[in-house]
């Protein structure tokens, strides 16, 4: 990482910052966010944290959390606070279309822009990017940040929280896009402070009941395994919804489930949320899932993890996805 000294002056003279991060913010958009606020705010800058729709509800005890905006459910206010913003920053995502209508909003701000990042093919949307798909997570990146432009003193126990919490959710507690670096930073942030257990806690020990009997259902009645292409699919409809009440965010990590099975390569999860079909396909191995849903489906994310959402009906869909699988059989099969 380059800090060139525009950027420098950025973060250290006060500023009036808004941080974005992605619709349905998960572990690393949140904890990134939030890390970068606690930062930031030690040189006294004026920071607001701003998603386009609701974060699942255990991430309700990191520190500041009760302070981000929704632009779904206060678009006002968002504008309102946006529009006075000189400091743009960009977490765990790289196309404005990621964050939907507030996207359009800003893109026409005046403002400087920092973009962190480690998806694929970012969009060249800031002024300064740090855009490294290699890296495990945004939270990994937002440590090299912090500590490669000389503020290491400044990881404290808050900002190693928020840090370690996109850690532990994007690699699956160090399962999955390791890299010696991540567990380096793990030890130094436990050196400094920070409460490993308590976000182990929050993540894994937090859970409603009603999700478990979700989880249940998803992998009793749900869940068909395809031997012949190593692959495995759950599916979701709208009726699943309303009978098990599912909000935002309590179908959070039920896809990683079928990855468990010995010989499943491929793992997809197909839902109809009240307004959207959404598709998470997950994948071990070099089969690229994010190639998929781009080419596909219109979405995109990771080698190992993308997504999608589709307009057409759920079954469509689930057809749509198994019809593509002899396209595949090669690599599935390797
Ligand atoms: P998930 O399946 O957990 O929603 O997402 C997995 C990964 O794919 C995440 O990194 C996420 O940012 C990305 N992703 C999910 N949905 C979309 C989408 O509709 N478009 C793009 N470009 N990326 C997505
Ligand atoms: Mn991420």
């Amino acid at each position: 990482m380059e800090f060139p000294s525009r950027l420098k002056e950025l973060i250290r003279i006060p500023q009036n910052v808004a941080i974005l991060s992605h619709r349905n913010p998960d572990g690393d958009a949140i904890g990134s966010s939030l890390a970068m606020l606690h930062y930031l705010e030690q040189y006294g800058h004026t920071v607001h944290v701003l998603f386009p729709s609701e974060f699942p509800a255990e991430f309700d005890v990191l520190p500041r959390s009760e302070d981000i905006l929704l632009w779904d459910l206060h678009t006002e206010e968002c504008k309102q606070v946006l529009s006075r913003k000189n400091l743009f920053i960009f977490l765990d995502f790289n196309a404005y279309n990621r964050i939907d209508r507030m996207g359009d909003y800003v893109k026409d701000l005046p403002g400087e822009r920092i973009l962190i990042d480690h998806h694929l093919y970012p969009d060249q949307i800031a002024d300064f990017m740090f855009s490294e798909p290699e890296a495990s997570s945004t939270c990994e990146l937002v440590y090299r940040f912090i500590s490669g432009i000389g503020d290491s003193q400044k990881l404290n126990p808050t900002v190693g929280k928020c840090i370690y919490t996109g850690l532990i959710t994007d690699t699956g507690s160090f399962r999955y896009a390791t890299n010696p670096t991540v567990f380096r930073i793990a030890a130094d942030l436990i050196e400094r402070g920070m409460d490993d257990t308590a976000v182990q806690d929050m993540i894994f020990n937090s859970q409603k009941e009603k999700n478990l009997r979700l989880l249940g259902h998803c992998l009793y009645n749900r869940m068909e395994y395809m031997p012949e292409y190593h692959t495995a699919l759950i599916w979701l409809s709208k009726k699943d919804y309303e009978v098990f009440n599912i909000q935002r965010g309590d179908t959070e990590g039920i896809v990683n489930y079928m990855l468990s099975i010995k010989d499943v390569r491929l793992a997809a999860f197909i839902h109809n949320q009240p307004t959207v079909v959404k598709l998470s396909l997950r994948s071990k191995g070099n089969l690229d899932v994010q190639e998929i849903c781009k080419k596909h489906f219109n979405g995109g994310g990771h080698k190992n993890a993308a997504g999608a959402f589709t307009h057409e009906s759920l079954r469509q869909t689930i057809d749509k996805f198994k019809n593509l699988l002899p396209e595949y059989k090669e690599q599935l099969l390797k």
